[in-house]
């Protein structure tokens, strides 16, 4: 879940407001300054998402004492973990020098932070807060966390930060959906009864949406659930074979359009294919996950030059999809099939996260800074801000002056270098271009 982390020097009043915030009793509300301690965890919902509540312990970051420094290291690995940073400060203190130099610490680790200006309890006190705009935060909230003051609005502030995510999200999330594409041969029902044949799986039928199309359902024992769509022709294939089975390009992309994953299979025999490069193409538009399966990789056992060109040949073919990692197999000796779903979890994990959109504008704001484009009119193509909308697939509205004048290889570019800075290496990205009123 999203963590936030509570930090601040000691006696601020940062326990007392993990526990209205968590609203349990687990942080020890009394104790004297620098008392060590472990973490202090809490599950908490906030604006209805569940959050984990961290409480990082009293922070004296230029103390030199061994055991100061110690906590110190720990709350530096709860902050390197967080999500959203709340850091507390004491609105009757002001700002200290120990403030200050948390600030300049939490400035490096570029993670959004509110500045909470604690301990507000007369109506007097809220002149101080903006005082607190010194230490170079963006948000800034006053609040009274004994006297549970203000608290809707830190509510408020905290919700921008949060991801989306709804119940139905929640449940959806449980089920991977992947289509097995590939031509003819390669091996596609032979890996799909490889897959179901290994550890402790129970495989169930499920209608399909069309009247003659199964999908399968596979359970781990672990409860991960995972469904490959339209698999009545891929499995328990008749050992005689009539192979007169026509490649339909339309049965392909109507398993893709109800897929999360698309499962390329290639062999070793013949490569990449423009048929293959056509589907691949086709999960590009789409914004599918993908991993591209190379089978029957036994075939070139001891040929290690050969593979290596090969290799290079599905590297090359496979450029428009640069997320899709390369897995080679074989189904006859099942080797390095029992990669095939931890290397799916992992490009479905990528495919459902959420981005915070502070991220996304830092993102955003590194790659544009050096690249001028131009419009029809001669005017410089700006890029304002970006957030990101959807998951599954990651989704981006980028905000700019001219949406309907982006060059395609800029866009390209775009969402290669996002991907690359908010974490999606094996997963595509969407971006969509509005314009800024
Ligand atoms: P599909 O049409 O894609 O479902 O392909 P099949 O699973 O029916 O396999 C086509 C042929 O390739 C069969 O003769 C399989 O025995 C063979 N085959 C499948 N996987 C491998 C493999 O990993 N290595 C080798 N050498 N042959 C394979």
């Amino acid at each position: 879940p999203f963590r936030i982390a509570i930090v601040g020097r000691p006696n601020v009043g940062k326990s007392t407001l993990f526990n209205t915030l968590s609203k349990t009793r687990k942080a020890l509300v009394e104790r004297s300054p620098g008392v060590t301690r472990d973490r202090v965890y809490a599950q908490a919902e906030i604006a209805d998402r569940k959050v984990t509540l961290i409480d990082t312990g009293g922070l004296l970051p230029g103390d030199e004492d061994q055991f100061a420094r110690e906590i110190f290291a720990q709350a530096k690995k709860a902050l390197k973990e967080a999500d959203l940073i709340l850091f507390v400060v004491d609105g009757q203190a002001g700002i200290t020098p120990v403030d200050e130099e948390l600030a300049s610490f939490l400035h490096k680790l570029e993670k959004p932070v509110i500045v909470l200006v604690n301990k507000l309890d007369g109506p007097r006190l809220d002149q101080v807060l903006s005082d607190f705009y010194a230490l170079g935060f963006d948000e800034v909230v006053g609040i009274s966390a004994k006297h549970k003051r203000n608290l809707d609005e830190l509510e408020e502030v905290m919700a921008k930060y949060l991801p989306e995510e709804t119940e139905e999200e929640d449940l959806e999330e449980e089920i991977v959906k992947l289509a097995v594409l590939g031509r003819p041969n390669v091996g596609k029902s032979s890996l799909v009864n490889r897959l179901l044949g290994e550890e402790r799986m129970i495989v169930s039928d499920v209608p399909g949406t069309t009247r003659d199309s199964v999908d399968t359902l596979l359970e781990l024992p672990d409860g991960r659930k995972y469904l490959l769509i339209d698999t009545a022709g891929i499995r328990r294939r008749p050992r005689i074979k009539e192979r007169v089975e026509k490649f339909s390009v339309d049965k392909a992309l109507e398993a893709l359009r109800r897929a999360d994953i698309a499962l390329m299979v290639l062999t070793a025999e013949e490569g990449i294919t423009d048929q293959d490069q056509k589907i691949l193409s086709q999960i590009d538009k789409n914004h599918k996950g993908c991993l591209i399966v190379v089978n029957k990789w036994d075939l070139l056992d001891g040929k290690r030059e050969e593979a290596n060109v090969l290799m290079q040949q599905i590297r090359y073919g496979a450029r428009f999809v640069p997320w899709a990692p390369i897995l080679t197999v074989s189904a006859k000796t099942g080797r390095r099939v029992k990669e095939i779903l931890p290397i799916v979890d992992e490009i479905y994990k990528q495919y459902s996260t959420r981005v915070p959109t502070w991220t996304v504008n830092k993102a955003l704001e590194e790659i544009t800074q050096d690249h001028s484009i131009y419009a029809s009119t001669g005017k410089r193509i700006k890029f304002y801000y970006g957030t990101q909308v959807e998951t599954r697939p990651p989704t981006f509205v980028v905000f700019t002056n001219y949406p309907d004048e982006i060059p395609k290889s800029f866009e390209r570019y775009l969402k290669n270098r996002l991907r690359e800075k908010l974490g999606f290496d094996k997963s595509p990205v969407k971006v969509i271009f509005r314009e800024k009123r």
